[in-house]
């Protein structure tokens, strides 16, 4: 389903594309901390990552809407960025949530910022290279991912629902909608849980062994609720990778959602490494199918 020869061809991401991914996810984090779902510090985020994949030459816009909270209405502000290569041709979603955790006291440098910063360094990659480009990419960087009691249809995950309803409103042609999740961890594993697309689970670990990241990507039997369910719920094929072992020792996640998830526990190194496979996806999906959708099962 992916030959190997297809591998061979590449776009790149540079150690200097994972220095601007460190660099911005250093900016969300210095200037808009806290940014908890749907409150002025997220609006102030989504500001900077406008500003940033703007400056990245992307076509960047913002979406801001009112959705219900356990806490009332709020607003919420998604990030879109697109690249239109030929409107004949499918589209590969890259998504990043970046506010924090409400209430947790967490930067989130590396639960948000980090793959936030990443797209933003996609967006200056592809445009250096966008004449080699197979496909079109669309990079949405979410409010609203964390929760602020217990998920449900009116907590957790706002801006993904209202980001998978655009795409479905627009009838949009996806070949594949990817979450980026942790992935600056300076410890870098990368793990795909089981409520994910089988297809995107197969690319993911096809083209991992084309990358440095090769035997640190592995599919776990774990459901893991993350931005990428309300896209699945759509009818789109969705997964998410997350290192979701970001802590003091091996096999511990105790910086998650918590004040010690700073700067310091990311690394350039790690985002190259992730910004790499993240990249490998627009080397091969624009040349398989996507399984029909009555072959698809049931997740
Ligand atoms: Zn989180």
């Amino acid at each position: 389903m992916f030959p190997a020869a297809i591998l061979a061809a590449s776009l790149v991401f540079t150690p200097a594309d994972a220095r601007l991914a460190h660099t911005t996810a250093g900016l969300i984090v210095a200037n808009a901390t806290p940014r908890d779902a749907g409150t002025r510090g997220a609006f102030s985020a989504a500001n900077i990552i406008l500003n940033a994949a703007s400056a990245a030459g992307a076509d960047t816009r913002i979406d801001t809407f009112s959705a219900p909270t356990p806490k009332g209405a709020r607003y919420f502000t998604n990030v879109i960025a697109k690249f239109e290569k030929d409107p004949s041709r499918g589209w590969i979603v890259f998504v990043s949530h970046y506010d924090t955790k409400p209430g947790s006291g967490c930067p989130g440098a590396n639960d948000g910022a980090s793959t936030s910063g990443l797209l933003v360094a996609m967006c200056e990659s592809l445009k250096r290279q966008e004449k080699i480009l197979a496909c079109n990419v669309m990079f949405i960087w979410t409010d609203g991912e964390e929760c602020i009691e217990r998920y449900s249809d009116v907590d957790g995950l706002w801006g993904a629902r209202r980001a998978a309803q655009m795409l479905k409103d627009d009838r949009c042609d996806v070949k594949g909608v990817i979450c980026l999740d942790m992935l600056g961890d300076r410890d870098l594993g990368v793990s795909i849980p089981r409520n994910t697309s089988s297809y995107l689970r197969k690319a993911a670990l096809a083209v991992a062994d084309a990358t440095p990241l090769k035997g640190r990507v592995k599919t776990i039997s774990e459901m893991i609720k993350d931005d990428h369910v309300p896209f699945a719920e759509a009818g789109f094929e969705a997964v998410t990778l997350i290192d979701f072992e970001y802590g003091s020792e091996k096999g511990l996640n105790d910086y998650w959602h918590t004040p010690e998830d700073t700067m310091d526990k990311i690394s350039e190194k790690s985002l190259h490494e992730a910004g790499s496979l993240a990249m490998k996806f627009l080397d091969i999906l624009p040349y398989v199918d996507k399984p029909s959708p009555k072959r698809k099962r049931k997740r």
